[in-house]
């Protein structure tokens, strides 16, 4: 079924009116892809986001798909092997969205076991995750490290190493999942809170929902419910009397983003901070941005922030890995910080906690997805989607079919790199693109074929100029075809303009307003009522300084 806010009263209807075999809770990375997976495999699914899609963890994360190189130094040889072999499949299947990026790994110490145990283990990684023989990783000498990136603090550096992982934008894959999954008969409604569970005989099968923009009350029924909700888990778990036994333990985690210039890195860097925690520097659209901090998070999962302390953190992280002249706290453009949905193990700290996920069921047959990775969201929602298949075989049927998200395109992708580099290059070419590369640049690597549809609906809008003309029609797009309802949604989670361009976002805010009014009949209060959300995020990404 489409995903249009156009559309959003019909997506109530289907919501209300069929059971589902499946009921997924929480539209970020994981349920995204237990949706997609369910969809098919012939399930009837359905996801409801309290929300905006990607609101949680999803739209804040470091933005790669890795294989967590950290995670050998914990031993768990299962999760490098399992996240290190989907970064390919990931890429494979949204060749726009998800690209190879060189990492380096400087090395400091002065002894040189570090260096041959970094060459050992990384020749391990490669090999747990089956990297081509091309991707490999590399082992640079000192002149080579300093060669690679002139940008670092000399002393101490013994060497380095060069290895591939993918940078990507987790929000947009999140979305681009759902599309999918829309595409191949599921249904997906934002802005739709689960207040409760519908139990029959002790079994759950439904949930009691809140139509976060009408307040309408409304029931979904399903024969199995998922709570995917990463962070939210245990207070689902919490409504459903099942908070027991293991729990989740949240580490907050915060990005900064400046201006290249100030941090002008070569390529990304994943260093090691003052006190030995490690820190990505990665550059993307004419930024850089540098995270990410691992603390404990006791408070409420809406109300997590960055604080300035944070952002001093990275700052003297950056200080100390490169030769920079300081950069300033003013100089921060943006931030973002959000939540690990790590489960508890006593003693252990959280950078000490394992990343993998894990499922609980609980006896009124809800389960719960906790932990992982948005590198392995597909297998997580393989493994989910085996379960609930296994429980509705249990009732005597079972007509589904295999997963096959590993070789199903994202729905706007290309087939493979170079069709999407040639694409490109063919798109760049339109006259709209002669003195703005950039645009195009980023509506390609953002909507994948999508694109050439936005392009050819802003040359039918009457605008003052094509720039004017394709950010209308940008918004268009995004409302009709990625239920866009709110600016925030348009300017966090679609665009990422809040986080990489907010200049950006004031310069164009007054159009965009005026898109969104017609498109959706805003009236006043409703205006004034978006621009004071939005100002209170981009409040919260200034750390309250602006
Ligand atoms: C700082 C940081 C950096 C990271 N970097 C990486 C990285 O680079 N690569 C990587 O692979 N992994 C990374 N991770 C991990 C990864 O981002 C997370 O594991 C993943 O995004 C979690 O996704 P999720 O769908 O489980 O949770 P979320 O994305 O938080 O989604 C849960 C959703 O449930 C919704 N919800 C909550 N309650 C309800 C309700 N009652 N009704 C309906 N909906 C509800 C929420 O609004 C939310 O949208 C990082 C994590 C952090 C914190």
């Amino acid at each position: 079924m489409t995903l249009s806010a156009l559309h959003r009263n019909e997506t109530k209807t289907a919501l209300t009116e069929a059971p589902f075999d499946l009921i997924v809770i929480g539209g970020g990375i994981t349920g995204a892809g237990i949706l997609l997976d369910a969809a098919t495999r012939g399930l009837k699914v359905c996801m409801l986001e309290k929300h905006d899609f990607a609101y949680g963890t999803s739209s804040r994360s470091t933005k790669l798909i890795h294989g967590g190189l950290r995670y050998l130094k914990q031993l768990e040889f299962g999760l490098v092997h399992e996240v290190g072999s989907e970064r390919a499949v990931v890429h494979k299947i949204a060749p726009h969205l998800v690209l190879p990026e060189k990492m380096l790994l400087p090395l400091s110490g002065g002894k040189s076991t570090g260096y041959w145990l970094t060459s050992f283990g990384l020749s391990v990684y490669d090999w747990l995750a089956g990297v081509r023989k091309e991707d490999r990783r590399m082992m640079l000498t000192r002149p080579q490290t300093i060669k690679a990136e002139p940008l670092l603090n000399t002393k101490g550096i013994i060497g380095g190493a060069l290895y591939t992982e993918y940078r990507t934008d987790d929000a947009r894959l999140t979305i681009e999942i759902i599309k999918t999954a829309c595409d191949h008969g599921a249904v997906a409604l934002n802005y739709a809170e689960v207040k409760g569970f519908i139990n029959e005989h002790g079994n759950v099968q439904g949930v009691e929902c809140v139509d976060g923009l009408s307040g309408n009350v409304f029931q979904v029924k399903g024969r199995v419910v998922v709570n995917a909700t990463g962070p939210w888990v245990d207070q689902l778990r919490l409504k459903d009397g099942s908070l027991e036994g293991k729990r989740l333990h949240l580490t907050k985690g915060v990005h900064i983003v400046v201006d290249h210039q100030h941090v002008p890195v070569r390529q990304a860097v994943y260093f090691e901070g003052p006190d030995g925690r490690m820190v990505f520097a990665i550059p993307r659209d004419g930024k850089t941005y540098i995270g990410t901090t691992d603390t404990d998070y006791a408070g409420n999962p809406e109300a997590v922030v960055t604080k300035s302390e944070d952002v001093e953190y990275l700052l003297k992280a950056v200080a100390h890995a490169f030769a920079v002249s300081s950069v300033s706290i003013q100089e921060v453009e943006s931030t973002w910080a959000g939540l690990r949905p790590l489960i508890h193990e006593d003693g252990k700290s959280a950078s000490e906690l394992s990343r993998k996920d894990e499922i609980f069921e609980s006896p009124s047959g809800l389960l719960s997805i906790a932990g992982g990775k948005l590198t392995g969201y597909r297998k997580m929602a393989e493994r989910v989607v085996d379960q609930v298949v296994e429980k509705i075989s249990n009732e005597g049927e079972n007509v589904f079919g295999d997963c096959v998200t590993d070789r199903l395109p994202l729905s706007v992708s290309y087939p493979d790199l170079e069709n999407f580099f040639q694409a490109k290059e063919s798109f760049l070419n339109n006259p709209e693109f002669i003195a703005q590369k950039n645009l195009a640049h980023r509506l390609m690597h953002t909507y994948g074929m999508s694109s050439q549809k936005i392009l050819d609906q802003s040359r039918s809008l009457i605008s003052s100029d094509p720039a004017t003309a394709l950010l209308e029609a940008e918004v268009i797009h995004c409302i009709v075809s990625e239920s866009v309802e709110k600016l925030s949604d348009f300017y966090v989670r679609r665009t990422g303009l809040l986080y990489f361009d907010l200049p950006k976002v004031a310069a164009t805010l007054d159009g965009v307003l005026k898109v969104f009014s017609e498109q959706l009949n805003w009236g006043e209060d409703r205006i004034q009522k978006e621009r004071s959300e939005l100002t209170g995020l981009i409040n919260d990404a200034l750390f309250g300084t602006s």
